[in-house]
């Protein structure tokens, strides 16, 4: 018997059991059905190259987060960086984000954005991301970006989801910023990502790495849960294993999360989980003989006519992911059910920086299957109360995919941070404190 069973060690997983053994619990076990640990947060190494699964930059909003951060793989092995980011449309580069630098862009473009701006509709309150856009920034910022760019990454209808997800991932505006940035040279510090710190080797492994050093019990690896007897309180795993648990942490989709639970009572969970949509991501990295293609971190492409929805330099956050004179690039391509054709995506980056074929070093395809989670309308109706009926069966679903959201790696942490707090009913300085006072 274990009292906490955490599934998965992803940076959620991790982080639960690093504030766990905080403060001062050990009976808890990890499982992860990789061999590998990390999730979203592996890197890969390949001819010389450090490949992320996409690029994975540390933002840092909260203290907590902060000081998780300094406790782990401490900020003395983080690159501190200024975000250059781009936006390629119209045949041009303009910088992110777009609502407050229009400046370089065509001036029909721009005419549109400010024109569709004045005009936009007064609307109460928008139940969609297109009303969302249409209300706060008009037809014109709409049609040149919104629009385009959230259809490539969502790969949904957007006016069959909420905006609810939208908060710091898009900044809002007024006339003043629009024309300042459009007459103006373009202004990179606003956004949540305008500053980010990136591990000066290794790729965003490290900070996996370094929370797991820190840990005293240890990760299982190679254990993937099967089947959850939510009336015994038995996991069982793949291999036959089983462990009988008092409460459960789960960090996988939640999608997948539901299709586990053996469940005969009229909660049903199981069939539920076609309701929860992701999309998916194919990340394709490239490891190129060119020491400079580009001097921007990353770039994102609104246009139908590239495949991918952002394009971005690893070895711009740390020099070692490359070897020296040569480029390490990622793209990011998402989809729905059909998945992108590789040599198409290498074709459109040999063709965007007149690559030849000699050029490119090496490749490497890495998957992410639930990628994005898409807000639909069953998700903001029903989600709180199916999270809240698992918690009424000790198991709590927390992180980017098992509370079912779009969050960076801080949330992840912070979520770890609350669960090991709320179960074990003190707060991590709480416990700290009576440790020492002991
Ligand atoms: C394309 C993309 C780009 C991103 N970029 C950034 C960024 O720049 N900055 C940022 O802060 N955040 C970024 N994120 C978000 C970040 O990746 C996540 O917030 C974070 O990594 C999620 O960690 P997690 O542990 O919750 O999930 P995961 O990393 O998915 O971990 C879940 C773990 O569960 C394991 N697992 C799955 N099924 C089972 C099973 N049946 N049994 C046992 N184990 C199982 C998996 O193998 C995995 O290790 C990005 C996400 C995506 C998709």
């Amino acid at each position: 018997m274990t009292d906490i069973v955490i599934i998965g060690a992803g940076l959620t997983g991790l982080s639960t059991a690093y504030y766990l053994e905080q403060m001062g619990f050990f009976d808890y076990q990890i499982f992860e059905k990789e061999s590998e640990i990390g999730g979203l947060c592996r890197s890969v190494n390949q001819d010389g190259f450090i490949f992320d699964y996409t690029g994975h930059l540390i933002h840092v909003s909260d203290e907590n987060f902060k000081q998780f951060l300094a406790e782990t793989i401490s900020f003395d092995t983080l690159n501190t960086l200024h975000r250059k980011s781009r936006i390629f449309s119209n045949n041009c580069y303009s910088h992110y984000p777009f609502q407050t630098n229009l400046h370089g862009l065509p001036l029909p473009v721009i005419a549109d954005c400010i024109e569709g701006f004045i005009k936009r509709k007064k609307i109460k309150d928008p139940q969609t991301f297109y009303q969302w856009v249409m209300k706060h920034f008009g037809s014109g910022f709409a049609h040149h970006f919104f629009i385009p760019y959230q259809q490539k990454l969502f790969c949904y209808d957007l006016k069959k989801i909420s905006a609810s997800w939208t908060g710091r991932f898009v900044p809002q505006t007024n006339l003043e910023s629009i024309i300042q940035g459009a007459l103006s040279e373009p202004d990179d510090h606003i956004g949540y990502n305008a500053l980010f710190y990136y591990p000066q080797k290794g790729g965003i492994n490290q900070l996996i790495h370094a929370i797991a050093q820190k840990l005293k019990n240890k990760i299982k690896t190679n254990y993937e849960v099967e089947k959850i007897d939510i009336s015994r309180n038995i996991v069982h795993f793949s291999h036959g294993e089983t462990v009988t648990y008092n409460k459960i942490i789960n960090t996988i989709p939640l999608n997948n999360f539901l299709k586990k639970i053996k469940d005969k009572s009229s909660t049903n969970f199981q069939t539920q989980h076609h309701h929860l949509k992701a999309n998916s991501v194919l990340n394709i990295n490239i490891g190129i003989n060119r020491p400079h293609l580009a001097d921007y971190h990353w770039c994102y492409f609104p246009e139908s006519r590239y495949p991918f929805y952002r394009m971005g330099f690893s070895h711009h956050f740390a020099q070692p992911m490359a070897p020296h004179n040569t480029s390490a690039l990622y793209t990011e391509c998402a989809y729905l059910n059909k998945r992108p054709c590789t040599t198409d995506i290498i074709k459109k980056v040999k063709n965007f920086f007149d690559l030849n074929d000699s050029e490119i070093i090496t490749v490497q395809e890495l998957h992410i299957p639930q990628a994005y989670v898409i807000y639909n309308f069953w998700r903001e109706k029903y989600l709180t109360s199916l999270v809240a009926r698992l918690a009424e069966n000790s198991i709590y679903s927390m992180g980017r995919y098992g509370s079912w959201k779009y969050s960076s790696m801080q949330e992840s942490v912070l979520d770890g941070k609350l669960i090991a707090e709320k179960l074990l009913h003190v707060t991590v300085n709480e416990a700290k404190e009576m440790t020492v006072s002991r």
